[in-house]
């Protein structure tokens, strides 16, 4: 779903040009569960901003979902955004007049195909509130706010879930059932997942994990027998 050749990013401040990604080569599958874990400034949010067509590298090829990113206009750049994925980040971003329901129906105007499996209902089930589709945000906790941002990025019926540390503003009981949802929707729908973390503990739930240092992938581990949320250690 994704493959990445020699791809380099550099950020130009003045006349300083500093390399935060220096070769990235890598090819990712559809339907996993992917998490990028590195430790701080190791480039994991600049590697998911390229990969979900948020940011351009400065050189290589970044093939998604057969285009490749590096060539596509800023207005195709728009467009694949839009229709092909959805972004979860740590903080959550909800529109504060909207209710849950009408917050997830943003992402859902925003999709080009519908899912019948994938109704706002049956999203709403999916992230455990139901019965809380009504409530404005400044009437949830942190963790139903997150779930609700889950939502409206599911409501788009996007190919690939992007979540840039989802868990990083919550505590253990929010975090972990958020990852919990995150781990069903990539079950249920075979939504292609992909998540980032500084944190060892949590990149267990994943059944790929790119280690990312310095600006270089490290190793890539398959994993088999994910963790299952509720049983990581989270410290
Ligand atoms: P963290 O976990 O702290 O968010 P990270 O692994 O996600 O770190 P990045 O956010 O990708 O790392 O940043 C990698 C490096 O690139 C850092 O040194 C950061 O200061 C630098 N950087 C990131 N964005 C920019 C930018 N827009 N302009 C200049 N430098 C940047």
């Amino acid at each position: 779903i994704i493959e990445l050749k020699d791809v380099r990013k550099s950020y130009v401040t003045g006349d300083l040009e500093t390399p935060v990604l220096k070769g990235i080569d890598i090819k990712l599958n559809k339907a996993d569960f992917i998490v990028i874990l590195g430790p701080s400034g190791s480039g994991k949010t600049t590697f998911l901003n390229i990969i979900s067509g948020l940011d351009k590298a400065t050189e290589g090829d970044v093939f998604v979902l057969g285009s490749n990113l590096s060539l596509l206009k800023d207005s195709h750049l728009t467009k694949f955004r839009r229709w092909h994925v959805g972004f979860i980040f740590q903080q959550y971003n909800l529109l504060t007049n909207l209710t849950a329901k009408e917050n997830a129906e943003v992402g859902e105007n925003l999709s080009r195909t519908k899912n019948p499996d994938m109704t706002i209902d049956d999203i709403f089930e999916t992230i455990g509130m139901k019965d809380q589709m009504n409530k404005y945000p400044h009437q949830m906790s942190g963790g139903q706010q997150q779930r609700v941002s889950i939502a409206r990025a599911l409501a788009k019926n996007p190919d690939i879930l992007f979540a840039d540390e989802p868990t990083g503003a919550l505590d253990e009981e929010m975090g972990r059932k958020v990852l919990e949802i995150l781990v069903q929707v990539n079950k249920r729908y075979k939504t292609t997942v992909i998540v980032v973390t500084h944190n060892p503990n949590i990149a267990k739930i994943g059944n790929t994990v790119i280690h990312i240092r310095n600006g270089l992938i490290d190793e890539v581990i398959k994993n088999d027998h994910p963790a299952d949320p509720s049983t990581i250690d989270w410290s």
